[in-house]
């Protein structure tokens, strides 16, 4: 043990987790799979809320279904009974002095040992009407009349794998910190830019967040955390930037975009024409390698564009990857440019994981040989082991997702010395000022205008009591030819683990959940006839696209689902959009929701169901009942939540929930690094005389490169 005190704290954050006292190797494979291998993984998984175990109540002031402390002291001895299901039940009486209620636990006959007559503890759970009194099953303990003992309020609740319970999660990070002691990091954000923005320093803000003592310390803490996100996000985004200005360029000549246009089959917009040209000017005429972004609200024709800037790639001589998030809308866009590609004489392959493996090695290899010009595919597939014979374009659409993009621009797998161009296609309008803020130099191309003919989407606000009528509305629906969407914030009510059942989120509503696997049962049920399909991201990619074609074709007229329909999907049939807990959602995700619909000639609707009170979910529900305009949705819900959807996202921590950032950050926040950035590269801008910051950018570019494999 004396060893580990000479240590410095980076040797010990990159000590595995065995080496904690508690921890053996089959321990440290559960926390594996939460993506926690090493101390310094464990210091930075954040707690996904907070059990507020400081709001004691008295029996007679509990809520049904809420979770929340009652000091109790036992007033029977723990009897275990025998079910009939093999089950075990230990139960005994409590009291405070409002009342008293039963406590049972399953499977437990350990508390027969635990409790004993007398003996006060608190209780933390939901207490529930019986049928003969209060009960409460399965809460949390904690012995609360020895002198001494320590009850913190607030209990970090951290995401977690089945068989690690939260105990051990918590011991563990405890002894993490202990054994760092009062060593520190060398800190990465400038000492002025923490002053003027007031966050906590680093060591602070990690006890904030895994000890907190109020929820304004953790708070605090996750700002901390926001701003390193945020700097380190703006760091990277212009040094990769500056390096990339340094690259050669495709050499594209002069290339005329009228042979695709002609194909093309209707009239570009203003704003596309615009966009068409800023491209064109990028690729052939400006000597840089391009870098831009372009964003357009639902439906404003973003992939035409995309095809254009293919085009102009492969007519000039080079290969072109267009990247989508999921199979389906790589398939939707190969199914939809392919056609107008092969008019044109060139070469376009679909590469997606649906393939058979030696059909992947066909397309790999006809894409390394140079032979496939243009080739449509999901981002990790395209990016993994995959050669270009002449890298010219790379395309990624409906991406708000820094890794991704970043990972395209450093696009060092080519085997080429030309760095290719870069077009980044946003899922979700982003205003120019937000824009300007978070890509800086970045060039953003903005399609504000939709195609013609293109109608309003009637949307409305009602609450859950209107479940029948609704359910009228879409057989109305089906009978006149169309086709609705019904989504849920959450695909199936989970067997709880204990932790799950005593969360207490601070940061969220508690109106009673939809679950899609539940409404989908419902409405097979309730609406004989229509067939009902469900679709949800736990279902393996070919099922949830086989789902997807069904709808698509009409073979199914009611469709299921969770967010993974979300981005991109184009099915003009569709006319009814009902979105059940809408208070659940984004506004921008609310937004691309409703793009859904209203794709064809038909009128069409978007009916948000919410039983929210909360005046920040009526406001936010009131905004998407008036406003079609995504631009304006997204700048109010900017102003809102600060820019949650548009910020990094260190790959990884995201995809666990745990990023600070879109908590809490805002756009001043944002501000401030961004004016610190520019000031550091204006002065270094190799940032060789900051090599701990270079360290850092390169480190970042490594994680997204991990999380894309
Ligand atoms: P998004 O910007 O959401 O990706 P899409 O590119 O999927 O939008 O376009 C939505 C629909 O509008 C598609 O069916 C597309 O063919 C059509 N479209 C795009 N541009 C035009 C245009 N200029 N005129 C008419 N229809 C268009
Ligand atoms: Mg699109």
């Amino acid at each position: 043990m004396n060893e580990t005190k000479l240590k410095s704290y980076k040797e010990i954050i990159n000590s595995p987790l065995t080496v904690l006292k508690g921890i053996g190797r089959k321990r440290a494979e559960l926390f594996e799979k939460t993506g926690v291998s090493s101390i310094g993984d464990l210091t930075d998984h954040f707690p996904r809320a907070y059990q507020n175990r400081g709001n004691v109540r008295l029996l007679s002031e509990a809520e049904s279904g809420v979770a929340c402390s009652f000091s109790l002291t036992v007033a029977t001895v723990p009897r275990t009974a025998r079910l009939k299901n093999r089950m075990e039940i230990t139960k005994f009486r409590a009291f405070d002095d409002s009342g008293r209620v039963e406590i049972c636990f399953f499977n437990s006959r350990f508390t027969e040992k635990v409790f004993d007559v007398g003996q006060t503890w608190r209780f933390w759970g939901r207490v529930s009407q019986g049928r003969s009194g209060l009960t409460m099953t399965a809460p949390v303990y904690e012995r609360a009349d020895i002198p001494g003992t320590f009850l913190p309020d607030l209990v970090p609740v951290y995401p977690s794998t089945a068989g690690l319970t939260q105990g051990v999660i918590a011991d563990a990070v405890r002894s993490a910190f202990e054994l760092i002691g009062d060593r520190a990091p060398e800190e990465i954000i400038p000492p002025e830019l923490m002053l003027r923005t007031g966050v906590p320093d680093r060591m602070t803000a990690y006890r904030f967040v895994h000890f907190p003592q109020t929820v304004r310390e953790a708070q605090e803490g996750r700002r901390y955390f926001a701003l390193r996100e945020i700097f380190e996000f703006v760091l990277a985004i212009r040094a990769t930037r500056s390096s990339r200005n340094r690259g050669t360029p495709p050499a594209i000549g002069k290339i005329s975009v009228g042979p695709y246009l002609e194909k093309l089959g209707f009239t570009l917009t203003d704003a596309q024409k615009r966009s068409v040209n800023e491209i064109l000017n990028d690729m052939t005429a400006s000597g840089r390698p391009m870098m831009r972004l372009l964003s357009g609200d639902v439906g404003s024709g973003k992939t035409a564009v995309a095809g254009a800037a293919a085009y102009i790639c492969a007519a000039g001589g080079y290969q072109c990857a267009l990247m989508a998030p999921t199979e389906i809308l790589a398939a939707q866009h190969y199914g939809k440019l392919s056609p107008i590609f092969e008019k044109l004489g060139l070469k376009t392959a679909l590469l997606t994981g649906g393939l058979k493996e030696p059909e992947k090695k066909r397309v790999r290899d006809g894409i390394a040989s140079g032979q496939i010009d243009i080739v449509i595919g999901t981002h990790a597939l395209i990016s993994r082991n995959t050669f270009f014979a002449r890298p010219g374009l790379t395309v990624i659409d409906e991406q708000h997702r820094f890794g991704v993009i970043q990972r395209a621009c450093v696009a060092e797998n080519t085997g080429s010395d030309v760095t290719p161009h870069v077009l980044v296609m946003s899922a979700t309008p982003i205003p120019r000022t937000m824009g300007l803020v978070m890509f800086g130099e970045l060039s953003h191309s903005v399609l504000d205008e939709l195609p013609p003919g293109r109608q309003e989407i009637k949307t409305y606000c009602v609450d859950s009591g209107y479940a029948a009528r609704l359910d009228g509305f879409i057989r109305k629906q089906a009978e006149e030819g169309g086709r609705t969407y019904v989504i849920c914030p959450a695909i199936e009510r989970e067997i709880e683990p204990e932790d799950l059942l005593t969360v207490d989120d601070p940061y969220e509503e508690k109106t009673e959940m939809h679950y899609a696997v539940e409404e989908f049962e419902r409405l097979k049920s309730s609406l004989d006839g229509i067939s009902v399909g469900l679709v949800h991201g736990r279902m393996k990619a070919s099922d949830k696209d086989r789902v997807m074609e069904r709808f698509a074709s009409g073979e199914i007229q009611v469709l299921v689902s969770t967010t993974v329909v979300e981005v991109g999907v184009d099915v003009p049939e569709a006319t009814l959009m009902i979105i059940e807990n809408a208070e659940r959602f984004g506004l921008a995700t609310l937004h691309q929701l409703r793009g859904r619909v209203g794709r064809g000639k038909k009128e069409s609707f978007c009916i948000l169901v919410s039983d929210s009170k909360s005046a920040n979910a009526v406001k936010r529900l009131g905004v998407m009942k008036d406003c079609s305009d995504g631009f304006r949705i997204a700048e109010f819900d900017l102003q809102q939540r600060g820019p949650g959807d548009y910020l990094p996202e260190r790959g990884y921590a995201r995809q666990h929930g745990q990023s600070a950032a879109p908590l809490l950050a805002d756009v001043e926040m944002l501000r401030e690094a961004e004016k610190t950035v520019s000031g550091i590269l204006e002065s270094d801008p190799d940032l060789s005389e900051h090599p701990v910051l270079r360290e850092e950018v390169g480190e970042i570019v490594r994680e997204n490169e991990k999380y894309l494999q």
